[in-house]
């Protein structure tokens, strides 16, 4: 038994967050992933203090330092105005005073890389590519967990980190497809001298217009720039990372403010994304077999949360197994109840903030009035929930 590893299906950013996390705990892992390689979209990441709290206790905050931008500002100004709405200083004394950890930008493989490579410094994790997880089978002492490719694998207890479109999940929870939002992302990234002098800045910007937002934002080392738009659209069902349409960015985008447009113009290589969610759930796991990341309470990006909640859910996890010693039930359950009703804040409140962003008309005034309300004085205040985060045992401290 002792020589079985946790099997984790997935090596995105959750699946090496709680590999990290497990091989501390002196935990075997052994990871799964379907694609021939590990590899994140070059886009960018937002990251809260709550989840540079979890680089802290996973070892990794040197190499993260390394390559983010500490931004001096996350903005939101209006699409058509170019008027500001509100501003949190996210770079300020008082800002990191209060969350004890700063806000960051990263290259997505710049985070990514700096999981693996500190799990290649781990002899107890290993990895296989080219191993599709299509189901497992728990009979209460062993998992074993097959794969399209032909094998099976058998370990002491396994954890779905495959995503939004989990099959580990199809088995465990079987509540179908991912609810399709109806909004489209479209993401790029250019090099940071193609961004016109006046728009280049270090800061978060997200331009909010109706139905529509734009967010950019300097990205490794400040070379370069981060690109993500978002529209309503009833064209697209379903999918996922797919060559994304220019002309359709103009008419979306049309009588938009110069900057926005300047942008967009920017870009010739569109990626798009069709922005899924689902409702949250309370149970998520089962015997020797848990869920984490977009598998078990994918959101949209809206609150920029879904990887820093993997990463959060990692340290958790790995947590209760290191307190609960083989008992993999005791270990999942308790993981999951400290962990369902955090995320399922996030989840919900993602969509509220969608619904903000792409306001118009008096709800867009109504924006303006509220937001502006703000006291700069005390930025992030209203974030607090989410930016105290977790104590390093991975235990919840925020309040609802
Ligand atoms: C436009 C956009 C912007 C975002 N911005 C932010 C942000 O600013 N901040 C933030 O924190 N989050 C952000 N997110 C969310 C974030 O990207 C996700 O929440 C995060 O990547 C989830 O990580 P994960 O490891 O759970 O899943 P994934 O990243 O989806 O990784 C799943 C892995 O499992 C593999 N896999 C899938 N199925 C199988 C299988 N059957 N067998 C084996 N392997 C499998 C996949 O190939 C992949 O490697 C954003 C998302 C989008 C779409």
């Amino acid at each position: 038994m002792a020589d079985r590893p946790i099997l984790i299906a997935g090596g995105g950013i959750g699946g090496f967050a709680a590999a990290l996390a497990l091989s501390r705990h002196g935990r075997a892992v052994h990871l799964l992933e379907q694609a021939a390689d590990f590899g994140e979209v070059g886009a960018g990441i937002q990251l809260g203090p709550n989840v540079f709290k979890m680089f802290d206790v996973l070892g990794v905050t040197e190499a993260i330092n390394e390559v983010a931008v500490f931004p001096d500002a996350a903005m939101m100004k209006d699409a058509l105005t170019g008027d500001e709405i509100v501003r949190m200083n996210v770079g300020s004394d008082a800002f990191r005073t209060r969350f004890s950890y700063p806000y960051g930008v990263i290259y997505r493989p710049d985070l990514h890389n700096a999981l693996i490579d500190a799990c290649a410094d781990q002899p107890l994790v290993t990895t296989s590519v080219n191993q599709t997880v299509t189901g497992f089978e728990d009979d209460g002492k062993i998992v074993r967990v097959f794969t399209k490719e032909g094998d099976t694998h058998e370990g002491t207890a396994l954890i779905g980190a495959d995503g939004l479109w989990s099959s580990v999940r199809e088995q465990l929870v079987g509540d179908g497809k991912p609810r399709v939002s109806g909004h489209i992302a479209y993401r790029a990234v250019l090099p940071t001298a193609e961004v016109p002098e006046d728009i280049r800045q270090n800061n978060v910007v997200l331009w909010a217009g109706p139905k529509t937002h734009l967010v950019h934002y300097p990205l490794h080392k400040g070379e370069i720039y981060n690109l993500v738009v978002v529209f309503h659209s009833d064209r697209y069902e379903e999918g996922w990372d797919t060559f994304g349409d220019p002309e359709e960015l103009t008419e979306r985008f049309a009588g938009q403010h110069p900057d926005v447009l300047a942008m967009l113009a920017k870009i010739e290589a569109w990626r798009m994304w069709v922005l899924c969610d689902r409702d949250p759930i309370r149970d998520w796991s089962r015997g020797r077999v848990t869920l984490l990341g977009d598998a078990a309470h994918p959101m949209l990006q809206y609150l920029a949360q879904g990887a820093c909640m993997a990463t959060e859910d990692g340290v958790c996890l790995a947590n209760r197994v290191a307190a609960n010693g083989d008992d993999f039930e005791t270990a999942f359950q308790e993981y999951q109840s400290l962990r369902y009703l955090r995320t399922a804040r996030v989840q919900l409140t993602a969509r509220m903030f969608g619904d903000i962003y792409h306001a118009s008309d008096a709800t867009a005034d109504l924006r303006r009035v509220m937001l502006g309300a703000i006291d700069p004085a005390k930025p992030g205040e209203g974030m607090a929930w989410l930016y105290e985060g977790l104590d390093e045992t991975g235990a919840q401290q925020f309040k609802l």
